[in-house]
């Protein structure tokens, strides 16, 4: 046997070797589903299939390069290489490249990211006179895109009454038009939304069963991971490509499926053993990734869920430490907990930042952690923010090269027509527009046209679109000859892009210069590493096709050691020593959006589950008692799925009696913060009368530092003075409840615990690797 394989469990091995037919691999967390579909291709190649016949289909590009990298150090770079691996969306619009013609798109069409979406459908609710507050436009967008996924095109949507009358009755009659304009302008502009290219591919492999056909030969194998989220649209790409030889091989955890909203179809996991003949089904059981506390736990979680598939999960790793679940007063203490917490466990541990994460339902919920995290100088990066080539000065720059090649490319045009500053105002943009959509013409092209057109604009301002236009005509001849580094160069000078981001010297102009180094950098690399690769001409087109499907994980280079902070959805497939689950707060999680069916609440439920199994030897379960939300301070309760565990797998650290009666143990203990630096601003003081506590807790936030007390250890960072032969009956100082004597003291190592009566306040179990404390 390969020497590979014998990395693989006897479990892995069987859908591994099953080289033929439909397969799917139904298995929780943790099993090694990834793991056996990296080694299968690589037992495939091993087997003679070329690897042009291959096809896998992952969640993120991320995880295809891992995939494709490992497969290289099993059989070779050259013979990886020929792969065919990426996501959906990256992997068809490679194809729809080849194809466009056929369904009357340019070669070079324009992949309109979100933001480009976003603003087209602002620009056509403004010309339609809609009520913008009534069409919002990230509604409407979404909405867009769940038709696309469903494969309802416009003509569908207006032969369906059902559809429209919907629409009528969430008060947007006109959302059938809206869609209608945006796809026929997105057609204009030669340009292809996200959910364009799985809706486009679809049509491409029904209209013409020729295309189909070539691709059924070409990707005889084809592999999909993390199949339970895919959607319908994506569905019917893989049914159809794998039709002829049936070798279909999808891996999935229907308990992992947290897309819905999405438009995820959970029943395609379900169903598959229905869509091909004699399908060979394998489960795996053994987790390979977490402790046994953490394993158990999150089945506890799940069998809470009636809509599942049975399934069993077990592993032979370590017992491990029980799951710490952590109650805070307000969100900013939420933060600080975590802050010190990674801190006190990088020193104690000898811990890598990245070897942690935090995870949270939404991504406000960065702020607070981002704050802790910068005040105690531990680098972190958050994850599904904008990518690199989203930003602006990066979006300018290449607004310019999408419009060289295509120049029909309406928000590019609109973005830079007047960036730098060329005397071209809006209101003659604005009739450039209505001109284009009166004579079905391209903006570019009207402008190319002026002076035969009817349209009013005056002479000093016909010249200087004249200029533009022979600006990106020039940069389109040296795009014939040159490289796609050389061009960007050039078009930076001659812009006058450089000028404007030079021109302040203010450090947000040093770093906008820097992104745009970095940007031409990644030129250089694109056309240098376009030699190597054999899925690549190195045209502009493609460059601008990767960086339209970038995401800001797939900028990650794995040089930089950092706190991982992102939305559980996308911590999917991924895996972290040290998790941090925040937030756990009913209305935040479960998401008060989420709470009105059983299927909504289970979904909330297995998300949960993704978030857990997403440690492998510790994990924290964090909330707090009061969160800023849309503004104002909000009362929270825990979220049930803290109960939902069973308890023997929990270790409560702040008990919760504590934190009623004294609203600052919370700050106190984790807070771990220079005590004059704590300063709790009025509208963030909790009211506990829900809580049934008649003190008036906000007086006692009015914290200062008493003089004449010195604080034991200024960071708190190691403030252990359990080494100080803390005894019972010692009388101590502590900076906020005075003075107290030791009662007790229990637990080991860095669990040890003090009970101390103090003066004010009364008995308190003090954490002493926390505690402030001074013995007097
Ligand atoms: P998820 O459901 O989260 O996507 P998965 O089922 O895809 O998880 P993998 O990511 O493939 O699981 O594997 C989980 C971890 O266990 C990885 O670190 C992997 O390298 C390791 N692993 C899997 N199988 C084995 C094995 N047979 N021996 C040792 N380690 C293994
Ligand atoms: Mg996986």
């Amino acid at each position: 046997m390969e020497k590979y394989l014998s990395q693989l469990n006897e479990a892995q091995l069987a859908p591994t070797l099953q080289k033929d037919g439909p397969m799917i691999v139904i298995a929780g967390a943790g099993s090694g589903k990834t793991r056996v579909l990296t080694y299968r291709i690589a037992y495939l190649m091993s087997q003679g299939v070329d690897a042009f016949n291959i096809l896998a289909l992952t969640f993120t590009n991320k995880a295809a390069r891992e995939m494709k990298s490992r497969i290289a150090t099993i059989v070779g770079d050259s013979e990886a290489k020929n792969l065919w691996m990426g996501t959906f969306h990256s992997v068809f619009a490679k194809i729809l490249r080849f194809e466009a013609d056929r369904l009357g798109y340019p070669s070079n069409f324009t992949i309109y990211d979100t933001q480009d979406s976003d603003r087209l459908i602002a620009s056509i609710i403004k010309e339609m006179d809609l009520d913008k507050d009534v069409y919002k436009y990230k509604q409407i967008r979404s909405r867009i895109s769940s038709y696309k996924n469903s494969l309802i095109t416009v003509k569908a949507y207006f032969n369906n009454p059902e559809l429209m009358e919907a629409d009528a009755m969430a008060r947007r009659p006109q959302m059938g038009n809206i869609y209608k304009q945006y796809v026929d302008r997105c057609f204009k502009a030669g340009a292809m939304d996200f959910d364009d290219l799985l809706l486009k591919t679809n049509e491409l492999l029904t209209r013409f069963p020729e295309v189909l056909a070539k691709y059924q030969d070409k990707f005889r194998y084809i592999l999909v991971d993390e199949y339970q989220d895919t959607n319908h649209s994506q569905y019917l790409i893989v049914r159809a490509l794998s039709d002829r030889f049936q070798n279909i091989c999808v891996v999935g955890d229907d308990a992992q499926s947290i897309y819905a909203f999405r438009g995820a179809n959970i029943n395609n996991i379900l169903n598959f053993q229905k869509d091909y003949d004699d399908v060979k089904l394998f489960r795996l059981e053994q987790n390979y990734r977490s402790t046994k506390n953490i394993v158990n736990a999150a089945n506890s979680i799940i069998d809470k869920n009636q809509t599942k598939l049975d399934k069993v999960v077990w592993t032979a790793n370590d017992e491990g430490a029980k799951i710490k679940v952590n109650r805070s007063l307000t969100d900013g203490d939420e933060g600080r907990f975590v802050a010190s917490t990674i801190f006190e466990t990088k020193m104690q541990e000898q811990q890598k930042n990245s070897d942690f994460a935090v995870l949270y339902r939404t991504n406000a919920q960065s702020r607070a952690i981002e704050d802790a995290l910068r005040k105690r100088g531990i680098e972190y990066r958050i994850y599904g923010g904008l990518s690199f080539y989203q930003r602006k000065e990066i979006k300018d720059v290449l607004s310019y090269l999408r419009l060289i090649i295509n120049p029909s490319d309406e928000e590019a045009l609109k973005r830079i027509i007047n960036f730098p500053a060329r005397g071209i105002g809006q209101t003659t943009v604005d009739r450039l527009v209505v001109a284009a959509n009166r004579y079905d013409k391209s903006i570019f092209e009207v402008l190319k046209n002026l002076s035969t057109i009817d349209i009013s604009i005056n002479s000093g301002t016909r010249n200087k679109l004249q200029d533009f236009v022979t600006m990106v005509e020039s940069f389109q001849v040296m795009n014939q000859t040159a490289t796609v580094f050389e061009l960007a160069e050039h078009v930076v000078k001659v812009s006058g892009l450089i000028r404007e981001f030079n021109k302040d010297g203010t450090p947000e102009g040093v770093a906008r210069m820097e992104n745009l180094e970095e940007l031409l950098n990644g030129m250089k690399d694109f056309v240098e590493g376009q030699k190597e690769l054999a899925d690549t001409t190195g045209s502009l087109a493609e460059f601008l096709e990767d960086v339209a499907l970038a995401t800001d994980l797939d900028a990650d280079k794995g040089n930089s050691d950092h706190v991982a902070l992102m939305t559980i959805h996308l911590a999917k497939g991924l895996e972290f020593p040290y998790v941090f689950i925040v937030g756990l707060e009913e209305d935040l999680f479960p998401s008060a959006m989420s709470m009105n069916t059983r299927s909504e609440l289970e979904e909330e439920r297995r998300l949960f589950y993704v978030a857990l199994t997403r440690a492998e030897k510790q994990a924290y379960l964090t909330y707090a008692l009061s969160r800023y939300r849309w503004g104002k301070l909000i009362d929270a309760d825990p979220s049930r799925f803290i109960e939902e565990i069973d308890d023997e797998y929990l270790d409560v650290i702040t008990p919760i009696e504590e934190q009623r009666f004294n609203p600052m143990l919370s700050a106190d203990i984790f807070g771990d913060v220079e005590p004059n630096k704590i300063r709790f601003k009025k509208p963030k003081q909790p009211t506990f009368k829900k809580k049934g506590t008649t003190k008036s807790a906000p007086e006692k936030f009015k914290i200062s530092t008493p003089k004449n007390l010195k604080p034991v250890a200024k960071t708190g960072a190691s403030t252990n003075l359990f080494d100080n032969n803390l005894v019972v009956g010692n009388i101590v100082k502590h900076l906020r409840f005075g003075k107290g004597e030791v009662l007790k003291i229990e637990g080991v190592g860095s669990d040890v615990k003090a009970e101390i009566k103090f003066e004010v306040g009364g008995v308190k179990k003090l954490l002493l690797r926390f505690a402030k404390l001074e013995v007097i």
